[in-house]
């Protein structure tokens, strides 16, 4: 049994965590974030934020620290990746800002990352404990017996499983196996922006959607950089290549895309590979005193670029939930279900009709390019408004 002052134990110390951690701070209640890398730290690509992440990062107090690392693109752009036509175009200037109340940002995520953790180090009602992989948790009478896989053992007071899309706890609470994977793969690369040769759009947010693939890019640290995210089908996608092998791949795929694209793709680290995994909307994500958050609990695909911004959604909304509840964290973890299944489902059907939508083939295409036409700003920007509005949280 864990005595009352047991601090409520975080498995996952990434950014569904740690925003966790800050919210839970900001009340008074104490956690034990625990991660399972040797280090507290990201993957180093860049990430989008929609406006809808800062009316969390202004509560936990780190928006000045991310902005004085963030770009602020003017435009979100669609090109097709046949013709190189742009489709779509989300102004992401005064227009934006002045119907969002914030902007659109990208970042490095060590950036934002360390921005989370300098605010968790300040906090002292945060303990951080790196390589700590959770390998099972009980719930008792009152509380939470876990244990690591180097057979350390931690009591807390509940438990928050921010552990991704791979979750532990998931497989005990939900038991729905592993993500599905649609038979799409995802490769990375950051390059100086001084490297960059092609004829593209370097300061916005740029998505080329052709049939079977996609490519992402945008700039980091205040324009040095470049981040290129190259997503495409594949048959091969289960097993492991080797660099030559993926770059013969990505030459076929891409055959008939844009001449810009391929000068991209000859910038791409084909270092590693990222399978891309699926899972269903789940009613509940919770039992007694375990609850998930983030992609633990409902993870989208990439297409809205939103996962990030739900896991920190979701910190905010559940500290202020176990706040509100004075130690009834059953009830707490139940109205966190209420409050977020309907958003966090919407955005995860929205991103797989995006998917199709982005790699549209044949008539598919044709009809796609043509009901673009007439989607001006205020279409978008209506389009985007559940979404980009933000979410109440329960105390505000
Ligand atoms: C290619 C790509 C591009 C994306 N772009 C965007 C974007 O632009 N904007 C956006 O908002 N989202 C984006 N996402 C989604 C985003 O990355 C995720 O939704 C987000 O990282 C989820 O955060 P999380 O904290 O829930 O989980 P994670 O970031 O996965 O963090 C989980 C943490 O738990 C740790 N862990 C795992 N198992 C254990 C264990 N057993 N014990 C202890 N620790 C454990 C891991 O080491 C990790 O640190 C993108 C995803 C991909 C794949």
């Amino acid at each position: 049994m864990a005595p009352k002052s047991e601090p409520i134990l975080i498995a996952g110390g990434g950014l569904g965590g740690l925003t966790t951690a800050l919210a839970l701070a900001q009340r008074g209640i104490a956690s034990r974030v625990l991660e399972g890398a040797p280090e507290f730290g990201a993957i180093g690509y860049g990430i989008q934020f929609g406006p809808n992440v800062f009316h969390v990062l202004d509560r936990i107090g780190v928006t000045a620290a991310v902005m004085q690392q963030a770009d602020c693109p003017p435009a979100v752009l669609m090109r097709d990746a046949l013709t190189g036509d742009e489709l779509v175009r989300i102004p992401t200037g005064a227009s934006f800002r002045a119907r969002f109340g914030h902007p659109y940002i990208v970042v490095h995520r060590i950036d934002l990352h360390n921005a989370l953790l300098d605010a968790c180090q300040r906090a002292p009602e945060i303990e951080l404990v790196p390589d700590a992989m959770v390998a099972a948790f009980d719930e008792r009478d009152h509380g939470i017996a876990l244990s690591t896989t180097d057979g350390r053992s931690f009591a807390g007071s509940a438990l928050i499983a921010a552990d991704g899309i791979r979750s532990l706890a998931r497989a005990k609470l939900v038991g729905d196996g592993d993500p599905r994977p649609i038979g799409y793969v995802a490769h990375r690369t950051i390059v100086p922006m001084s490297a960059l040769k092609a004829d593209v759009h370097r300061h916005e947010v740029v998505l080329w959607g052709g049939p079977g693939f996609h490519i992402v890019h945008y700039p980091l640290r205040h324009g040095t950089l470049f981040n290129i995210v190259a997503v495409f089908r594949t048959s091969t996608h289960g097993e492991r290549g080797d660099v030559e092998s993926y770059r013969a791949e990505l030459q076929h795929t891409y055959r008939d895309a844009h001449p810009a694209m391929r000068e991209l793709l000859a910038l791409m680290d084909l270092g590693r590979r990222w399978q891309v995994g699926d899972r269903d909307p789940v009613r509940h994500w919770s039992r007694g005193r375990i609850v998930l958050l983030g992609d633990a609990a409902h993870p989208p695909l990439q297409s809205l670029a939103q996962g990030a911004c739900m896991a920190i959604e979701d910190g905010l909304c559940l500290a202020e939930l176990i706040h509100a509840a004075g130690g009834d964290f059953g009830g707490a973890f139940r109205r966190f279900e209420a409050a977020r299944i309907l958003r966090t489902s919407r955005l995860q059907l929205e991103s797989r009709a995006l998917w199709d939508f982005y790699h549209a083939e044949g008539i598919a295409r044709d009809v796609r390019n043509a009901t673009v036409a007439a989607w001006d700003e205020e279409h978008m920007y209506r389009c985007l408004a559940w979404l980009y509005d933000g979410f109440p949280t329960p105390a505000a």
